[in-house]
């Protein structure tokens, strides 16, 4: 069996934003030369998220104000931020939105369900951030 790993990096200009990676995966899979496997794909920090669904902008502006309202943003609403952070709720959207994705690896290719595609959430940025792509099969 092979595998192959690749870190993506990320620095979003927002504090808030959702990305397609989709390109930058298939990318790595080409690069591993894996015909048939799976793909996994990880946020490596807990305020940032990897999830499948519709590359639709409302939908994406949609959920932003879906997890703001189940973990508004607010240096006095988290006990997390009692130790001096401030970003107890990005902990929790990442939490609702997700640490990872596997996808299955057919012919070469991500074999997707229809209108699927991976999406980077951030939800504490402007700083530097990687993304694990893990690449197994034959
Ligand atoms: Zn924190």
């Amino acid at each position: 069996m092979k595998s192959y790993t690749e870190y993506l990096f990320f620095n979003t200009e927002k504090r808030y934003d959702i990305l397609n990676i989709t390109p930058q995966v298939e990318k790595a899979i080409d690069k591993s030369g894996i015909k048939e496997g799976l793909c996994l794909v990880n946020a490596m920090h807990i305020t940032a998220s990897v999830f499948i669904n519709d590359d639709e902008s409302g939908l994406h502006k949609d959920f932003l104000d879906w997890v703001e309202r189940l973990a508004p943003f607010g240096k006095d609403k988290y006990r997390h931020n009692m130790t001096g952070e401030d970003n107890g709720d990005a902990h929790l959207k990442r939490t609702i939105m997700g640490r990872e994705v596997v996808v299955a690896v057919t012919k070469g290719k991500m074999d997707f369900g229809p209108w699927e595609q991976i999406f980077y959430g951030e939800f504490d940025g402007r700083r530097k951030k990687r993304v694990l792509v893990k690449v197994i099969g034959e």
